[in-house]
């Protein structure tokens, strides 16, 4: 990261620093009393997002003024946003994320010393590294027929091997020794093999730390049942976002919950919680989530003493018990926000007694180049198309058709599916059909390559009697096929 760009004109670093909704500005105000009392210079930017945003007319939820913050100071201290219904479309926070193309989520839970949890004493010390741009998360969904919806599951390549590579880096940087990747390549063998197949080709670069592959269900399991096992987890966007809820359910909940988004050029911080509606202005919030967030951006821009200094407050607080925030304790009871802010403040320069704090080196970002990605490979062949059709017929009515619009032509129909399950020809097996049918075409000659005229005038016959809604080409990538069989294909 080139630090020159955050610079302020006083030589200070430059944070953008973003309230944000609900509870945010208590939880934000919490850090930054504490990075300012433990002598951090710091020059704060404030900048709005969120529903304030909203209200204003900008669907975004993220006004000019704060993107232009952020490309300047490159470094974010935010508090949560709400994702108002009735106005502005798309989560603002979702929408920095991509804006600035943060593409991995790190997510540490630590056991934390007078929090108890039926896993206390079990040494929980893990970190979810989620990709965070990809995946069912790209947002791209399409009603295929009035009663079919469907959202695309974009895994690339590059995607995979940054986050990949951030997780290996931060577990040495962490001095951990074994990094898990968790995924369903058993099932999506294209998108979520793709993240099990770059994790196996990334690990061979790191021999001195351990890779394990674990199928993400299995992940879950065994997270619940013996979460110390685990170090570093790797995984895909959609299965990041909910096992690294779970794993802040295991050390207290969401209040002790931090993150960071990491790009190649801008870095996020917040916590892994909303804006907590029900509890905004009302001085109970737990800040912690925000606090420990605070110090994974002080760590980011170097600041290991000042970052060590915070977290060792925040423990001496929480070993002591004197002040207690009404999630652990019960709001009837709870210290008020900004009294537990005020007794880390005085714990700064005390050191925990229940353990010891983690020598932290910097993380090194993996360098890959920000040019789009042209993966070529040596051979490579369509070999076919699925055309997906709405149809009110049944499978054998809508085979029929088809075998008659091919009779004489050069393709074959080699299949109909519904659901991803072979249903023409008939296989004996009853699945409940829907309106949306996959139909695959292939040529008779298996050594011919096929055309755009052909498929264009496929297209069209079926077209003259069907409704089709989208196509996919078949293709065969250095002679392995870059599709899926249909179940009961073969
Ligand atoms: P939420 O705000 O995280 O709150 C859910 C519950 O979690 C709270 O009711 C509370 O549980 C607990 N909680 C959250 N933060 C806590 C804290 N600091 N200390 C103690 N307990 C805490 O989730 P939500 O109610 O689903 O979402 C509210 C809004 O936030 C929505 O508009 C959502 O879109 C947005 N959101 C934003 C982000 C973000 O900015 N990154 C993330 C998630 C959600 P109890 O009720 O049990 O006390």
């Amino acid at each position: 990261m080139d630090l020159d760009h955050g610079m302020a004109a006083k030589g200070k670093r430059a944070v953008t620093l973003i309230p944000g909704d609900g509870v945010g500005p208590e939880c934000i105000e919490a850090a930054r009393r504490i990075i300012d009392a433990a002598g951090v210079s710091l020059e704060w930017d404030e900048q709005q997002a969120g529903a304030s945003v909203f209200k204003r007319g900008i669907a975004s939820g993220v006004p000019r003024e704060t993107i232009d913050s952020i490309q300047k100071t490159r470094v974010v201290l935010k508090g949560p946003l709400e994702t108002p219904v009735g106005f502005g479309e798309k989560s603002a926070n979702v929408t920095l994320r991509k804006l600035f193309e943060t593409y991995a989520n790190i997510r540490p839970v630590r056991e934390f010393p007078g929090v108890v949890t039926p896993y206390s004493g079990r040494g929980i010390d893990l970190v979810v590294v989620r990709e965070n741009v990809e995946d069912l998360y790209a947002g791209i969904e399409h009603m295929q027929t009035p009663g079919v919806a469907q959202c695309l599951k974009l895994i690339s390549r590059k995607g995979c091997e940054k986050v990949v590579r951030l997780a290996f880096e931060l577990a040495r940087a962490e001095g951990r020794r074994r990094v898990h990747c968790a995924s369903k390549a058993n099932i999506m063998k294209l998108t979520e093999g793709l993240l099990k197949r770059t994790f196996e080709e990334a690990a061979r670069e790191y021999p001195d730390l351990e890779a394990h592959h674990i199928i993400v269900d299995n992940c879950a399991h065994q997270l619940v049942k013996r979460p110390e096992q685990f170090e570093v987890i790797v995984t895909t966007n959609m299965n990041g976002d909910i096992l690294s809820d779970l794993t802040s359910a295991l050390v207290g909940g969401l209040g002790f919950a931090p993150s960071a988004n990491i790009g190649n050029e801008v870095a996020i911080f917040e916590a892994v919680h909303g804006s907590a509606p029900k509890y905004a202005g009302k001085d109970v919030i737990n800040p912690t989530a925000v606090i420990l967030s605070a110090v994974m951006m002080l760590r980011y821009l170097g600041e290991f003493s000042a970052a060590a200094k915070i977290e060792a407050a925040v423990l001496v607080t929480l070993e002591e018990g004197r002040a207690r925030t009404g999630d652990v304790v019960g709001y009837d009871r709870g210290t008020p926000t900004s009294v537990y802010t005020e007794t880390i403040i005085a714990n700064l320069g005390r050191r925990p007694q229940s353990r010891e704090l983690r020598d932290y080196r910097p993380l090194q970002l993996p360098r890959v180049p920000a040019a789009p990605d042209l993966v070529k490979a040596g051979r490579r062949r369509v070999v076919g198309a699925d055309i997906f059709v709405e149809a009110g017929l049944s499978a054998g009515a809508l085979g029929s058709s088809l075998e008659q619009i091919v009779a004489d032509g050069p393709f074959k129909l080699k299949m109909i599916s519904n659901r991803g399950t072979m249903v023409y020809p008939f296989t004996g097996t009853l699945p409940d059909c829907v309106d949306h049918w996959r139909c695959r075409f292939v040529l008779h000659d298996r050594t011919a390559e096929l055309r755009d005229e052909q498929l264009l005038t496929l297209l069209s016959q079926i077209s003259a009697r069907h409704r089709w809604m989208h196509v996919e080409k078949l293709q065969e990538i250095d002679g392995e096929a870059g599709y899926t069989l249909a179940q009961g294909e073969d």
